[in-house]
């Protein structure tokens, strides 16, 4: 039995309770904040085909040490998980890699929507948590961009109640702007080039098929101002449609490739102060629904290659609660948000059973972010440097204890 004294829970009470555990443990929890565990909906571990830059090993060690404990995985692996077969593939290659580190980790599996695959919808269906559909191109060669499979897509996942997460960029869009800034080799192209516009066309797009089919549409990645007005216009017109946005678009900006080059490349791109200020104001309103790291992790000699070369994605999954925390010491948001955003709102959304993990946090704890104590295979982060007020210190899953040292 794990017996834990003296913590504070949300509501600012002091208590004492125990759980079932093979452990004989007592921690005193004095100074530290009791929350549920938290959800990454948003994770690309890389497994099958890409393990060179992440596994499940070095990945579900990250999320416990960023207090989560349920991971959603992304489907453009190497192959792709596209029909039932990689589905049931991957679950078990995944329960291999978990059992070989001895984490229990929640995971969810992302059905990839494909043009060529659209029957593998109904048999994948209890399988899945979701149907991913790339508006635009990625990592990986995914992309639907063009309208017979987007409404088919739409209707399919509608007919079968299965929630429909959107990468919305509008490919057409990007390839034509592509032929622009062929000659522009700085990072901070990349912002150019997938602009506002290229993200809200994709949007505008995703919201009207939801409207049309009402699917359970689910916009990962939001990033832009005019795309939070779109989806808060579409929300007040009933449209069944919920939103995801990312730590970086939070806390990075474009002026953050000055110093930071490719590493800071990702899909969609960093936005400007301005439109990372809506998303906070958006936050407020409780009108986001959910954080996702979108944690898509390259080795630090894949990102060292020139614009152009190197492949978008940072990684996430370990430091988005502690910059959440650190905001909330910051007055930017409250505990209670943080778990709405990170937990409440995604078992909701996407329709998941409850848990009774949980983690503690120090909400005093100051720690510096350091590439050397990271768990990610990728051992490196666009926030390495930054003092953080606010981190988890143990992650409980399905009795198990975890004592987060730095
Ligand atoms: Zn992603």
């Amino acid at each position: 039995m794990i017996r834990i004294k003296n913590v504070l829970t949300l509501e600012g009470d002091k208590i004492d309770f125990s759980l079932d555990s093979e452990e004989e443990r007592t921690i005193d929890g004095k100074g530290l904040t009791l929350l549920p565990a938290m959800i990454d909906p948003h994770v690309h571990f890389r497994t099958p085909g890409l393990e060179h830059k992440e596994n499940w090993e070095t990945a579900a060690k990250a999320a416990i040490y960023g207090g989560i404990t349920t991971v959603f995985d992304m489907p453009n692996t190497l192959p792709p998980t596209i029909t039932l077969e990689r589905v049931l593939e991957k679950k078990s290659l995944i329960e291999q890699q978990l059992k070989n580190i001895d984490i229990p980790l929640h995971f969810k599996l992302y059905l990839g929507a494909d043009k060529f695959h659209f029957d593998q919808i109904s048999l994948c269906k209890n399988q899945v948590v979701g149907l991913k559909v790339f508006m635009g191109s990625s990592t990986g060669n995914l992309v639907m961009d063009d309208d017979s499979s987007l409404h088919a897509a739409f209707s399919l996942a509608a007919a079968h109640d299965l929630l429909l997460a959107v990468h919305a960029e509008d490919e057409a869009l990007i390839q034509e702007r592509k032929v622009l800034f062929q000659h522009r080799t700085d990072p901070k192209t990349h912002s150019e080039l997938r602009n506002d516009e290229v993200a809200v066309r994709a949007t505008a797009k995703a919201i009207e098929l939801s409207r049309l089919y009402k699917t359970r549409l689910h916009l990962l990645h939001i990033g832009t101002k005019r795309e939070v007005e779109l989806i808060r216009r579409a929300k007040q017109e009933g449209v069944f449609v919920t939103f995801e946005t990312t730590p970086h678009h939070l806390f990075l900006t474009v002026d953050d490739y000055e110093k930071l080059g490719t590493k800071v490349q990702m899909n969609p791109p960093l936005r400007t102060q301005e439109n990372a200020e809506a998303l906070w104001e958006a936050i407020h309103d409780g009108l986001i629904d959910t954080i996702g790291s979108d944690h898509a992790p390259h080795t630090l000699a894949e990102k060292a290659q020139v614009y152009g070369k190197a492949p978008s994605g940072i990684p996430g999954v370990e430091t988005t609660l502690p910059l959440l925390l650190d905001a909330c010491n910051k007055g930017k948001i409250t505990l209670k948000q943080i778990v709405r955003l990170m937990r409440e709102r995604i078992q909701e959304i996407y329709r998941l059973a409850s848990n009774d993990d949980f983690i503690l946090v120090d909400m005093q704890k100051k720690a510096t972010i350091s590439s050397h104590s990271l768990k990610t295979k990728c051992k490196w982060s666009p926030y390495e440097g930054r003092e953080l007020q606010g981190w988890p210190v143990y992650t409980f899953i399905k009795g198990k204890v975890y004592e987060l040292s730095a």
